[in-house]
């Protein structure tokens, strides 16, 4: 048996053409499953019952199973996974007034040791499947019945770390027979691996990199792999990415209370990106009991976010969700480290 949510449209087609069957079956498959919602094979009409029995021995519907869901006051949930080996995933559903973003995890654990993660401090366990990050978006969408227009890689694990599995799972969720998601509502966030963002098909999903520090020095502190792709590595692959006419690449910036927030940061910062086209998100650090750093002053946020836009850039300042559920950025995996 074959787990569905594993299958590119493409591998489906040879999967099934392989006993035979027409290529158009395997499309007929994916509108009842990512577009319908239908994980029943009899329930699917346009389908003769003997080749629904075919289908039904030789695919099943690997879900994940469902090991806890916490409710925010601000509206986003936390599902925690877990996996057929015992291990827990992470995924946080944040409902908004004109979207619905899933953000979705790769790996259980990370190699990236950034000081400041819970994931990173947890260490690397293992890569998640294509099959298990796809199926972190079905099985929200089966338990909670809205429609998920947005998908984040930017949960547990360094995407680009799982190249392989992470570009089949784009592949799959912008597939027009499926769930069809546009490139727009794909986003990847990396540590910055430059040689994995060379190959990601550029118009596959938007790009963003998270910073978190405007100097080498500071940078090597709070995320190591600077180490093996320093700034200049980064600037230049972001100088040279040009998708199309409307995409900037984003970079993420982690204000950390008294370590990058200050306002000569921010100037250094505005240097730094000058004359790239890209758009800044702020994110005011989340605090856990597992790490010393602290969130940045309000003031601080907002003076950090004024000398960027003075400079001209589009920064903007990320509310986080899920604070309460220890759901938000960085905080996932905390339960490992207990
Ligand atoms: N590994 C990828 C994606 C997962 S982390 C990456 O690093 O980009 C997603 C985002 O959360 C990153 O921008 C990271 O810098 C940020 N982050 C990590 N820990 C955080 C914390 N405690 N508070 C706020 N943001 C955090
Ligand atoms: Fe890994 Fe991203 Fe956390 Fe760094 S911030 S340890 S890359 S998950």
């Amino acid at each position: 048996m074959e787990p569905f949510f594993d299958l590119t449209l493409k591998e489906l087609e040879l999967l099934l053409g392989a006993c035979g069957n027409e290529r158009y079956r395997a499309k007929q498959l994916f509108k009842w499953v990512y577009g319908k919602s239908v994980f029943d094979f009899d329930l699917m009409t346009d389908i003769s019952k003997g080749l629904r029995k075919l289908f039904k021995s030789m695919l099943y519907f690997n879900f994940l199973s469902v090991e806890s869901t916490k409710r925010s006051c601000d509206g986003s949930v936390k599902f925690g996974f877990k996996t057929e080996d015992g291990y827990v995933v992470e995924s946080v559903l944040m409902p908004e007034k004109d979207r619905t973003t899933l953000c979705v995890s790769t790996q259980i654990g990370c190699k990236m040791g950034c000081k400041f993660c819970v994931t990173g401090k947890i260490g690397f366990i293992r890569d998640l499947t294509a099959g298990e990050i796809v199926s972190q978006l079905m099985t929200v969408k089966r338990l909670v019945g809205t429609k998920i227009t947005n998908v984040v890689f930017m949960g547990m694990g360094e995407p680009l770390d799982n190249l392989k599995n992470v570009i089949k799972a784009i592949e799959i969720f912008g597939d027009p027979f499926g769930l069809n998601l546009s490139k727009r509502r794909i986003t990847i966030s990396t540590s910055g691996l430059v040689d994995a963002l060379r190959t990601i098909p550029q118009k596959s999903c938007v790009i963003a990199i998270s910073l978190n520090a405007a100097d080498d020095e500071k940078r090597n502190y709070l995320m190591p792999i600077n180490r093996i792709y320093p700034l200049h590595a980064i600037l230049d692959f972001a100088r040279n990415y040009k998708p199309d006419k409307r995409s900037r690449i984003t970079f993420e910036y982690v204000l950390i209370g008294d370590i990058n927030d200050s306002q000569e940061d921010a100037l250094k910062l505005a240097d730094l990106l000058s004359g790239i086209r890209c758009k800044i998100n702020l994110i005011p650090y989340n605090e856990s009991p597992y790490i010393p750093f602290r969130s940045p002053e309000e003031a601080k946020v907002f003076a950090f976010q004024k000398i960027l836009l003075r400079k001209g850039y589009t920064a903007t300042i990320r509310k986080s969700k899920g604070q309460d559920i220890s759901a938000a950025c960085g905080q996932l995996g905390s339960h490992y480290l207990r």
